[in-house]
Formats: C-alpha cells, sequence, structure tokens
C-alpha cells in the first residue's frame, strides 16, 4: 500500500515526550537492554554509542575510532554491532572492541547502516553507498559468526529497518531510497527468504523516506517516517493504524523498552537539516519516549 505523508488518513496520534536532549547528528539503533533496564543507542557519523539509563536520566559514552551504524544484544554478554565496514563485539564494560568479518572492500564508497538480530539469534546488517547516495550497489549480509557471512539481498539503495513477525515467519526489510518497506517470507530454521512484495510504500513524490523499524507483540509494524517526523503503525495488511509525533523532522528509527515494553524509544537526527532548520529544531538529534498503548517484545540477543 502506497501513502502519501503529505494526506495520511485520519489516524490517532500519540505525541513523544523529550527525554534525553542530545546534538547527535545521526542518533539511530535504539536498542532496550533488559539485563541492564537501559536503552543503547549510536551516533553513527561520530563512531559513538550512548547507555541512557532512564531512572538516573544519566547518559554514557564510548567512543569508537570508526563509525558505528547500528548494535545489537549479545547472548554471550555485551552487544554485537556494525561499523564502517565489520562487523564487530563490543564490550561496554571494558570498551573493548573485536573486529570481525568485513564486507564490500572492493567498494570503497559504501559502509554498513542498521543491522538487527533475527528471533533465532542471527545478525542481518545491510549497507550503503554513502558517496552516491542512494546508488544500488548495496546489499543485506546474514552474519552467523566469524567466517559466516551470507550476501541475502542485492542491488539494494539504503539498507535500512529490518524486523521480524513475531512468529518468525515474516521478515519485514526497509530499501529506503526505493521509498518502500519489503516483506518477504523467512525461513526459521536457515534463514533463508523469499516471495519479496511490497509491504508499505511513500509516495516518492514527497520528501518522506522510510527508515528505521520495529514489530511490535500485536505483529504490527513500526516504521520511521524521516523529514515528517513520524513513526507510522501499519497492521500486517500494511494499512496505517496510528502514529506517534515528535518534534524534529528527522526521526530514524524507534524500539520498545521498559520493564513492560510498554515504552516507545526513538531515535532523531541533525543530519541533513540546514543551520536555520537546526534553530528551528534545537532538539534534533535527542531522544524521544511515549506510551503508545502497546507493547514490544524483547530483542533476542545474537547467538554467536
Ligand atoms: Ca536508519
Amino acid at each position: 500500500m502506497q501513502y502519501d505523508p503529505r494526506h495520511l488518513p485520519s489516524v490517532p496520534v500519540t505525541q513523544a515526550e523529550l527525554v534525553h536532549q542530545h546534538d547527535s547528528i545521526l542518533g539511530e539503533s535504539p536498542l532496550w537492554e533488559e539485563r541492564e533496564q537501559v536503552l543503547y543507542w549510536v551516533d553513527i557519523d561520530r563512531g559513538k554509542i550512548h547507555r541512557f539509563d532512564p531512572a538516573t536520566r544519566e547518559n554514557t559514552t564510548h567512543t569508537l575510532p570508526t563509525k558505528v551504524t547500528s548494535i545489537a544484544r549479545r547472548a554471550k554478554g555485551g552487544l554485537i554491532a556494525s561499523l564502517k565496514k565489520n562487523f564487530a563485539f563490543f564490550d561496554p564494560v571494558t570498551g573493548q572492541v573485536e573486529m570481525l568479518d568485513v564486507v564490500e572492500d572492493d567498494q570503497p564508497e559504501n559502509r554498513f547502516n542498521d543491522g538487527k538480530v533475527d528471533r533465532q539469534g542471527r545478525f542481518w546488517a545491510g549497507t550503503m553507498n554513502e558517496v552516491h547516495i542512494g546508488k544500488p550497489d548495496a546489499g543485506l549480509y546474514r552474519f552467523e559468526g566469524p567466517g559466516r557471512v551470507e550476501k541475502m539481498v542485492s542491488e539494494v539503495t539504503i539498507s535500512n529497518g529490518t524486523g521480524w513477525s513475531p512468529c518468525g515467519r515474516i521478515m519485514y526489510y526497509t530499501d529506503t531510497l526505493r521509498h518502500t518497506v519489503f516483506a518477504y517470507d523467512f525461513e526459521e530454521k536457515t534463514g533463508s527468504i523469499s516471495n519479496r512484495r511490497e509491504f508499505y510504500s511513500v509516495d516518492p513524490s514527497a520528501e518522506g523516506l522510510p527508515d528505521g523499524l520495529t514489530v511490535d507483540a500485536e505483529g504490527f509494524v513500526w516504521s520511521a517516517l524521516v523529514n515528517y517526523g513520524r513513526m507510522l503503525r501499519f497492521d500486517p495488511a500494511g494499512k496505517l493504524e496510528r502514529m506517534v509525533t515528535f518534534p524534529p523532522t528527522r526521526g530514524t528509527c524507534c524500539t520498545f523498552g521498559g520493564a513492560n515494553y510498554d515504552e516507545l524509544y526513538i531515535t532523531t537526527a541533525r543530519e541533513c537539516l540546514t543551520p536555520e532548520q537546526i534553530a528551528a529544531q534545537p532538539l534534533a538529534g535527542s531522544v524521544f519516549r511515549c506510551e503508545p498503548g502497546v507493547k514490544g517484545l524483547p530483542e533476542t540477543p545474537f547467538a554467536g
């Protein structure tokens, strides 16, 4: 189903509130870590992994010597990450980074972008061309451990939000400059994908782009609509059902967290905003939260 963000249907709206003011360039990859009851998130271009504790409102930061493009939980403790070109393990206690496999070594214009763990514990991360933005020479990779990398989708523009239905048999995948969130049949045992179809798309004549996503406990899909300051919730048939708004126009991604997984955390960005737009949106780059009335699911940790 295609939507024009200038003329969205009338659906229930929740306003998110500011929980952590920050000037991140590209806030991304919000991740609820239930073992610590904190929100991890990244600032891609500055190579920062942030840890926000909602109980104290304290935000602590690690700076890595490379871009950090996505993070996910790891069963053995700590995080798995996609950096600029590498998969990596990261230990937030020691700050130690363990560099793992490289992708697209022969494509110097490309870097990793969003990544997520499937319900069986495999890490999926995709790439983008950051010089020729939108050039369809990026891909989506499945990582099961050192030396176990497989390219699963080719000819991607900007690889972005990925998620799985609660049953695990549907994978949602965002190709941002195709303006589309796709759905695939997902084979849980092998992690293979098939039968790609359009789930939701944005009218290309509008400025809105689909970015990060998460799937809630009811199997509805939350997709960030960049440039419009909205998280859109779709039913499994791709019909817009409700939305969350917040002041910055560049909302990048969202995830559920809190002790009951009933809070939606949202990251935002300053990237691509003019100085005048930043002056008008002083909260761009901050983290927002709301209670939208539905619950999310814990993220499965990376099994390797
Ligand atoms: Ca993104």
